[in-house]
């Protein structure tokens, strides 16, 4: 074996085990090694490494999933931060990837070339762990999922066998990747991804209101976000300002457009129709992708404990009412509620893949807070805000989702059902680590997608 690998006796051990997990809420979980993959062919020896051992593989790309999947009991943990390759095709605009780079790098590389790709909004989430969940990444609502945009794949399988996955040659690991999230039943070396032009002139606008006007403020954006401008994200964001004694409401627009004057007419309406009352705002600000990732790598810092949760809201929900506790009774002064507008893409047919579960309002809540002490207050407020949204939702995006705390339904029953039986043909012995429900039980089986809570 050439690939670095440390051993649970190792010195190094804790590093390699946890060194890049994002959330500070950190498992006692224990794998028996850790393979630190630097190339391709460290893949294939980590792969025939749990075939010899008899055990389970997991795999880390990004390190940023909240429930930290990467790390399991008895299981070689295949960790791909070292392993980093950007090649883009300037004719096609397809660039291949490797799963462990983040959003950043890969559009700190595309934006000298005048391309683009909507990878996630924080900065630093790895390209693998967001695209098999599907990928919300920027303006989801108008230009679809970020694993739509996967045009093939280079996959190692659970029998150590290099393949490579297309429309045309292994089409159902491809439908799989397009939403399987961490039952995905194969590794994934790389990405190809079909990318978009870049925007020149990037625009932003926000109007606050306090707790008191939470209503005024989701009711007004409820009403214009499905037929708002296509190239602009819409979202609430409830959380604490570093001033407020409570949380306030912010709904925020950022446009991707190629002019002053295009920017403008999308972000106009929005200025002319927010109710009066707004604590603060600020109208068509100059924004760049750089910026947002700075923006949101701040709402999201590094070193704290997270805890959880989301769902998508029935379209016939009442969802102010649905989300006002979420909105305005956050458990600590860094913690945020999101509303996602998800319309007008919610409302069109879907390809043919894994992914299949979305309506008009995506809701999420992210508690953050630094002392394990808190870890039953976080945990007992997102379990008290998720049993009311339940009874409203439709299920839950696999991204911002711990199965180990909830079940719901993350895909469509058919989906549902073909992509465990695909879980178990490509992986019968459930040799790469699948969904992490308590007690990691759900092995081959997979996840049973019914809503756990609702009535
Ligand atoms: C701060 C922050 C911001 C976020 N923002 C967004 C957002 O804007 N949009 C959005 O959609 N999501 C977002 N997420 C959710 C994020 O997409 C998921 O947490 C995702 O799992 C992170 O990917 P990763 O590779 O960094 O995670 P990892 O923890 O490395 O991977 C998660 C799991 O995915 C599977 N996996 C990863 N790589 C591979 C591979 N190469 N082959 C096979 N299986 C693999 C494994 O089961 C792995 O355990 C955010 C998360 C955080 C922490």
């Amino acid at each position: 074996m050439t690939s670095p690998i440390t051993w649970q006796h190792d010195a190094d051990y804790e590093r390699a085990r946890i060194g890049r997990v994002f959330n500070y809420r950190r498992p006692s979980r224990y794998p028996i090694a850790v393979v630190e993959a630097s190339e391709e062919s460290h893949v294939d020896e980590a792969v025939r490494l749990a075939i010899q051992k008899q055990c389970q593989i997991s795999i880390r790309s990004g390190g940023h999933s909240w429930a930290v999947w990467s790390v399991r009991d008895d299981a070689v943990l295949l960790d791909l931060g070292k392993f980093k390759e950007i090649e883009l095709d300037e004719k096609t605009g397809i660039v291949k990837v490797s799963p462990s780079v983040t959003g950043r790098e890969l559009n700190d590389v595309l934006q000298k070339k005048g391309v683009m790709f909507a990878g996630g909004h924080c900065p630093d989430v790895g390209l693998g762990g967001f695209l098999l969940q599907g990928g919300m990444g920027w303006n989801c609502k108008n230009w679809g999922w970020a694993c739509e945009q996967i045009v093939a794949m280079d996959v190692v399988t659970a029998t150590a066998q290099r393949l490579c996955c297309s429309e045309n040659q292994n089409s159902e690991l491809l439908w799989a990747a397009r939403g399987a999230g961490p039952g995905f039943p194969a590794v994934v070396t790389r990405f190809h991804l079909q990318t978009r032009p870049a925007y020149t002139c990037m625009r932003s606008s926000a109007y606050t209101y306090a707790k008191k006007d939470f209503k005024k403020a989701m009711n007004w954006i409820l009403s214009i976000s499905a037929s708002f401008d296509p190239d602009t994200e819409v979202a609430a964001v409830g959380a604490f300002t570093p001033e407020s004694a409570e949380p306030y409401t912010t709904i925020l627009f950022v446009t991707f457009k190629n002019s002053e004057e295009e920017a403008l007419a999308a972000l106009k309406p929005a200025e002319d129709s927010h109710p009066p009352g707004a604590v603060a705002s600020f109208f068509f600000k100059e924004t760049s992708i750089s910026n947002e990732y700075i923006d949101q790598g701040a709402a999201n810092p590094n070193g704290y404990r997270y805890r959880v949760d989301n769902a998508y809201i029935n379209d016939d929900a009442d969802v102010v009412d649905v989300l006002e506790d979420a909105f305005t009774t956050l458990p600590t002064r860094k913690s945020f509620s999101l509303w996602l507008s998800m319309a007008p893409g919610s409302r069109r047919r879907l390809r043919d893949m894994a992914l299949s579960m979305q309506s008009d309002h995506y809701f999420a809540t992210y508690v953050m807070y630094e002392d394990a002490a808190d870890d039953s207050v976080a945990s007992n407020w997102v379990q008290s805000i998720m049993k009311k949204v339940e009874k409203h939702s439709e299920g839950a995006y696999l991204g911002d989702a711990d199965f180990q705390c909830r079940k719901t339904r993350f895909w469509g029953n058919e989906q549902g059902r073909r992509l465990m039986d695909l879980r178990r043909k490509w992986d019968p012995n459930g040799r790469i680590c699948g969904y992490l429900d308590a007690g990691d039980g759900s092995r081959v089986n997979g996840l049973p997608n019914k809503h756990e809570w609702k009535l």
